[in-house]
């Protein structure tokens, strides 16, 4: 149920209402929508629910509601979501795409630093780098882990670039948080709900990559896992699904993202690398990605491509990344962003 409160409602108003809620064992979470209070009561509703709550003075209107999300969903919040990083120094969801680039691995110190001078002169806004990987060979390089993290941040800190890396297990949640400004929960571990709620609860936005095998409601669910433990600070990724289709690694889904943003008001940004995993796909499905009116892009980089530890192939040189953000800067200007 949906429950909206009268313009001049008070936050006691709000505070009896939700006790209310809980006393019907229902789960409770407020929410501001164009400057109207709302309260989502999710759960089973005991028979008589919605009239115990019309009861309320301070109440509008009880909406009963089907969709299984709903704190993610448009009826609950129509306005869109702006994601505040690094304490509002950027935002995700707002004008602006915003591009977030980087190694797959970070390998090296000079290597993160070199790369990552390059994509910020080119028009990059958020470094990526992985520092713990999920690799599908137990004898794949798996990450350099808190040494990553630590160049990561000075890296991140001398070009004034927010940070976003993966988390992958509950246990590191707190080390991650302490040195990245977003925290990505990777394909794999979209339904790790243990992971997602620790996540949530860490402070930091959190970046939910879309499993290969998920539907978008699946999505909307562990999205509405990390909003129900109080953080609605999520950016949702597009990152290439399977199909019947195997020239590739993945195929990207680019419906998904005009599909999410009629479901929700949280951002969508694609990552062209990992949905094609090949590298000159990735500035075709960038313009597609930004064509679609996605909120911003996740992009692999390196300047050795050939040598790179972790997803070489699907790594563009930051040469053609400066020309990627070019090309698509009057195609964000052509679906009213900027880039
Ligand atoms: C990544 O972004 O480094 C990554 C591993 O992506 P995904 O979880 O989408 O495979
Ligand atoms: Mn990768």
């Amino acid at each position: 149920m949906i429950v909206l409160l009268k313009p001049d409602a008070t936050d006691a108003d709000a505070d009896a209402l939700v006790a209310r809620m809980r006393e019907l064992g229902l789960k409770a979470q407020r929410t501001l929508d164009n400057g109207r209070r709302l309260i989502g009561a999710m759960g089973d509703a005991p028979p008589g629910a919605s009239d115990t709550l019309k009861d309320f003075s301070c109440v509008e209107a009880v909406h009963a509601t089907s969709t299984p999300y709903l704190l993610a969903s448009r009826s609950f919040r129509n306005e869109d979501t702006l994601v505040e990083v690094a304490d509002g120094r950027l935002v995700v969801g707002g004008e602006t795409v915003v591009v977030m680039a980087g190694p797959c691995a970070v390998e090296s110190f000079e290597q993160l630093r070199d790369i990552a001078g390059a994509v910020h002169a080119a028009g990059a806004t958020v470094l990526r780098g992985g520092a713990y990987k999920h690799r599908t060979s137990p004898y794949a390089f798996q990450g350099l882990g808190e040494e990553a993290l630590i160049y990561l941040s000075e890296v991140g800190r001398d070009l004034g670039m927010p940070v976003v890396t993966e988390v992958t297990d509950t246990r590191h949640v707190e080390l991650v948080a302490r040195y990245a400004d977003i925290l990505q929960v990777g394909a794999r571990n979209m339904q790790n709900y243990n992971l997602l709620i620790e996540a949530g609860k860490a402070g930091k936005p959190v970046l939910l990559k879309r499993n290969m095998y998920a539907t978008l409601e699946s999505l909307l669910l562990c999205a509405e896992y990390i909003l129900s433990a109080g953080n609605e600070q999520i950016i949702l990724c597009e990152r290439g699904i399977k199909t019947f289709e195997d020239s590739l690694r993945n195929t990207l889904d680019v419906a998904a993202v005009p599909s999410l943003k009629l479901k929700t008001h949280l951002p969508v940004i694609v990552d062209p690398s990992h949905a094609s995993g090949h590298w000159g796909m990735v500035e075709p499905l960038s313009r597609a990605a930004v064509a679609a009116g996605a909120d911003g892009l996740l992009i692999e980089v390196h300047n050795r491509p050939e040598r790179a530890r972790c997803d070489g192939h699907q790594s563009i040189l930051p040469e053609r990344f400066a020309k990627l953000v070019d090309d698509c800067r009057p195609i964000a200007a052509a679906v009213g962003r900027r880039m």
